[in-house]
Parts: structure tokens; C-alpha cells; sequence
């Protein structure tokens, strides 16, 4: 995914300049296959406590409905901003007072303008802000993100933030370098919910954002976290794919230490990627993950990636 050249260009410019030949290489939404916006349907799974999940295309969304307001995290992409407040409206006749961007995606946060216009306040941990500020300077990802300072979160945190609002408590918790730099868990205490964002994907391999700061070995760590976090009932909600539990995070981050094992291996024997993809060393894996989203080999595009990037021994999981 990140050829010859561009790693060139990378070491030339480091990763803060090199934003739009980074993207232009690593297209993370290029080979995500955008619908007929007009035939998507937005579904409201109810989990109790006045919390919900709705889902669209793209990210899930959590939502509080509370007596003063809607809390909302993240909101999917820009065209489908007004059914996803249709479908809040069939909830309540409240605003939506707040949005959480977990991080910087676009199928996390592309409605924050038609929300902020709407009167909502965009909140997110400064370094997804900082990179979507960059975004917004250069060229090639205006289209991406749009130049209006209304797609920014106008509220930052650094280490963790909690809301009093309605009948609930949320807490948003700075989680570094899991996905990316700038993720976000958001928990609901009386509700009993956790969000992940895309740090968890519920059924499928992971997408890990090595160019932007995420990494497989946090990511295996931050499953013993959220773990600790949850309890037998917690219900999580993931970045992509259906309601949760620990349990499945717990089989989950079994799944991915046996894929950062075999990439770790492969690299130690001098295997180069070509040759490792070619091997399929995830062929047994594929059944239950790689049905979806994100495929054998771009995953091992990753974690080759990042394991190379960061070094075959920080782990103690092995
Ligand atoms: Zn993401």
C-alpha cells in the first residue's frame, strides 16, 4: 500500500508535511465502496438507559436521548446527516446538544458541519483536532473534509473529559495509539455502554492507521483495558459491526496477537510482504474475520507496516 516511493517521500518530509501524499498512498476511503446515499437506511438498536446505537453506513453512532438534549458520538458521513436526525427525532423532539468525534475518519465525523449548523458543539481529544485542522490546509483534502471551520471540534480535551448532562455521565477517555493518535473511549456509566470507536471492531480484522499513529501491539493491550472496564452485562458498542460484550473482545484480541505472532515470525525469517501475503498465513483465520471490511491481505499490509515501523519485541503477550 505504501510503495517504494513513497516511503522516499515519507522519510524526505516526516508525517506532519507529507499529509496529502500520505493520503493519496494510504486511501484508506478510496477502497471503501460509497452507496447510493438515497437507499440507506438508518436503524436504531435501543440498549437501555436512554442510550442507542444507529447505524447507517459507515461508523456506529451512540447516542444518549436525554430530558435537555441528544449527546450524540460520532456521525457517519455528511449526506445522511438529516436522516440520522429523523430517525433522533423519532425519539425525542430535543437538539442535538453535543457530538464526540472518536478520531478523525470521515465515516466517524463527516456530518459535524450539518450538526454544528443544526447548533450542536463538536468535542474531540486535541490531536484528532490537530489533524483535521492540518487536513483542512491542505489541497488534496479539502475534499475530504471541507474548509469550513465548522467541520472542527470547537471543544478539546487532552487526557479525559466528563459530562454531567441529562440523567447520564460520560466520560471521554484519551486511549493513545490504538487506531490512531487521537482516539476516544466514551463510557456511559449509568447506562452500562462503552464506545470504542474504531480501536474495536466487532467480527472482523481491525483497520490499525500505522501512517497516523496506530499500532497492534496497543491495540492487543487496550483489549485487556476494556476488559477491566466492562463487566459480564456492559454492552459495547464498536467502531463497525454489531452490539458487543467482553467476551468477544476478549476472543477478539486472541485472533490478533495470533495474526501479530505469524507477521512477527515471518518478518524475523527476512519473509518480505509480497511473499508473506502470498503464503496466506491467515488463510484459517479468514472464515470468521475476513468476511468483511477489511481483508487478509490489507491487514497484513498493517501490521507488516507497523511491526517494521515499530519493532518485533515490545510486546510481552507473545
Ligand atoms: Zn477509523
Amino acid at each position: 500500500m505504501v510503495n517504494e516511493k513513497m516511503k522516499t517521500v515519507l522519510r524526505k518530509f516526516g508525517r506532519l508535511a507529507m499529509l496529502p501524499a500520505l493520503l493519496m498512498a494510504f486511501p484508506v476511503w478510496a477502497q471503501i465502496e460509497l452507496p447510493d446515499w438515497k437507499t440507506v437506511n438508518i436503524t436504531t438498536e435501543e440498549l437501555g438507559h436512554d442510550v442507542y446505537m444507529l447505524q447507517g453506513f459507515g461508523s456506529n453512532i451512540g447516542a444518549y436521548v436525554g430530558p435537555d438534549g441528544i449527546f450524540l458520538i460520532d456521525d457517519e458521513y455528511a449526506p445522511l446527516s438529516q436522516k440520522i436526525m429523523t430517525a433522533l427525532g423519532k425519539r425525542s423532539d430535543q437538539p442535538v446538544r453535543y457530538v464526540v468525534n472518536t478520531h478523525w475518519h470521515r465515516d466517524h465525523r463527516g456530518g459535524n458541519e450539518n450538526f454544528a449548523n443544526a447548533g450542536a458543539v463538536i468535542v474531540a481529544q486535541k490531536e484528532t483536532r490537530r489533524i483535521m485542522a492540518l487536513a483542512q490546509k491542505t489541497p488534496e483534502m479539502q475534499s475530504e473534509i471541507g474548509p469550513s471551520a465548522k467541520n472542527l471540534p470547537t471543544i478539546t480535551y487532552d487526557r479525559a473529559m466528563t459530562f454531567h448532562f441529562g440523567d447520564e455521565i460520560i466520560e471521554l477517555h484519551y486511549v493513545p495509539n490504538v487506531h490512531t493518535s487521537g482516539d476516544t473511549l466514551v463510557i456511559f456509566k449509568n447506562a452500562n455502554v462503552i464506545q470504542t470507536g474504531d480501536m474495536y471492531f466487532n467480527g472482523f480484522y481491525p483497520f490499525i492507521d500505522v501512517p497516523f499513529g496506530g499500532s497492534i501491539d496497543n491495540m492487543i493491550a487496550f483489549y485487556d483495558d476494556l476488559y477491566e472496564l466492562a463487566d459480564a452485562h456492559t454492552k459495547i458498542i464498536p467502531g463497525h459491526g454489531p452490539i458487543s460484550n467482553r467476551e468477544e473482545v476478549r476472543a477478539y484480541q486472541d485472533m490478533l496477537k495470533i495474526v501479530r505472532t505469524r507477521v512477527a515470525l515471518a518478518i524475523a525469517r527476512g519473509v518480505d510482504l509480497q511473499n508473506l501475503k502470498a503464503a496466506k498465513p491467515l488463510a484459517d483465520l479468514d472464515a470468521e474475520w475476513g468476511d468483511n471490511l477489511i481483508t487478509a491481505d490489507w491487514l497484513l499490509d498493517m501490521v507488516y507496516a507497523d511491526l517494521r515501523k515499530h519493532g518485533l519485541r515490545p510486546a510481552s503477550h507473545d
